[in-house]
């Protein structure tokens, strides 16, 4: 494109030129006014098409574009192919946009767009039913005043995005499960799933389970009466009786299989349950060390290194059971010799239950899944020493109920360290 300087210095050029022309042809006098004229139309001209430029500018569209004359037409040219440029990028940005708006719509689960100051920067419908929100007013107002809940404001705050959290909304009486992602720089997508059926479903299994293992709690209790009494008749023979200690032996299994799944339902359900108790531990860890002892017939060294000034708020009876479960699996799964150490303390600002045990350890692929109901790494051995598979997701769950969790560290043939971890707020000092 010609440049506009090189254009007003050819025409300044030739303005002196035929000054030169016109002076020698005609006088001095009309070569002056000549010039002045010439001068004056060159002006006016520009000032035509920066009036027609700045109409169009007014009301910009590729129709009504002016042609230009002179350098004017190089002007508009340009305008033009970078208007129809600028035109097209919008238009494939605008159907990007829109196609992100129909799938983010599409998805089954409520997302919101939030920044770093958790204020909320768009949402797809269904999170907008989920949490409340109203896209006109809400806006740029973080999440936390639009949707009060304390679990969601904590695990903003906290950034500790691995695992997501659940929260009811009272509002429209929905189970939602919440989970947080960093993306760009500094914005966060949260997803929201709506679990209501799921839990519906949940919680008929559970009642199920429970009814269930209490309807069963009687019938056995009866037959292994009648067992205990059979057992002890002197006028039955040794075939029989084998036979008996064996139907005794397998009722006591079930009773405890039952005893176990009734606390399971119990430690899952969050109603009528005090978990703010005070619990004394130097009183907890006398009776633990009692129960051990009856339990451990090895009679293994067990040495216990416990902080009796840290004690917590909980419920006595599930914090008791977590404990004496992993005490109860050390020593079932560790040998005569093997040491077994038990240690309670505070570190950093939380309270830690410790077992650690040097017995047969717990394969590598296996440690994520202990924790599962039923999930065993050698189910013979297990129910040889009296095992229902119950007991770590019984410990799993008190943990959750506690806000605390448990970490499980294990070496094959070396040992395993079973820690319970429980949050500051759960500790009360003596
Ligand atoms: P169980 O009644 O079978 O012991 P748990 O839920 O208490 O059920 O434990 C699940 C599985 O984890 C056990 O079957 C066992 O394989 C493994 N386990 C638990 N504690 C230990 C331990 N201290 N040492 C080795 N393995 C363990």
């Amino acid at each position: 494109m010609q440049d506009i300087r090189w254009s007003t210095f050819w025409f300044l050029l030739l303005e002196i030129f035929l000054y030169f022309i016109v002076s020698s042809i005609f006088s001095q006098k009309f070569a002056v006014i000549f010039v002045l004229v010439t001068l004056i139309l060159f002006i006016f001209i520009h000032i035509f098409w920066i009036y027609k430029l700045s109409k169009w500018v007014e009301s910009p569209s590729l129709k009504n574009l002016p042609n230009g004359t002179g350098i004017w037409q190089n002007i508009f040219a340009k305008i033009y192919r970078t208007y129809r440029q600028q035109k097209k990028s919008q238009t494939q940005l605008t159907s990007t946009l829109d196609q992100f708006i129909q799938a983010a719509e599409a998805i089954n689960d409520g997302i919101i767009g939030v920044n770093e100051e958790n204020e909320i920067l768009w949402s797809n419908k269904k999170a907008q039913r989920m949490l409340n929100i109203n896209p006109k007013k809400d806006y740029n107002q973080p999440i936390n005043y639009i949707f009060r809940n304390t679990a969601l404001s904590n695990y903003l705050v906290k950034e500790n995005y691995e695992e997501p959290i659940s929260i009811h909304n009272p509002t429209n009486k929905l189970d939602i499960e919440i989970k947080a992602t960093f993306f760009g720089e500094s914005h966060k997508l949260i997803t929201c799933r709506d679990l209501t059926s799921l839990n519906k479903i949940e919680n008929l299994r559970k009642d199920f389970v429970s009814n269930f293992s209490h309807e069963l709690k009687t019938p056995l209790t009866v037959i292994s009466g009648f067992l205990e009494t059979l057992e002890d008749r002197k006028t039955i023979d040794d075939k029989s009786k084998e036979i008996i200690l064996l139907m005794s032996k397998q009722a006591h299994r079930m009773k405890k299989l039952i005893d176990d799944l009734l606390l399971l339902s119990n430690v899952e359900s969050d109603y009528l349950h005090n978990r703010s108790e005070k619990i004394i531990m130097k009183d907890m860890f006398r009776k633990l060390k009692n129960e051990v002892s009856l339990i451990d017939q090895q009679q293994h060294k067990i040495i216990y290194s416990i902080n009796s000034e840290i004690n917590l708020y909980g419920s006595k009876s599930e914090v008791y059971s977590a404990f004496i479960n992993l005490l109860t699996n050390a020593i079932r799964y560790t040998d005569k010799e093997g040491e077994i150490s038990v240690s309670w303390n505070k570190i950093n600002n939380d309270a830690i239950f410790q077992v650690i045990d040097k017995g047969i350890g717990i394969p590598e692929e296996h440690v994520n899944r202990i924790t599962e109901r039923f999930y065993r790494v050698d189910e013979d051995r297990s129910r040889e020493s009296g095992g229902t598979g119950l007991g770590l997701s019984i410990v799993k769950n008190v943990m959750h109920q506690h806000q605390g969790e448990i970490r499980v560290a294990s070496e094959l043939n070396s040992g395993s360290s079973f820690k319970l971890i429980f949050p500051t707020e759960r500790i009360l000092f003596k």
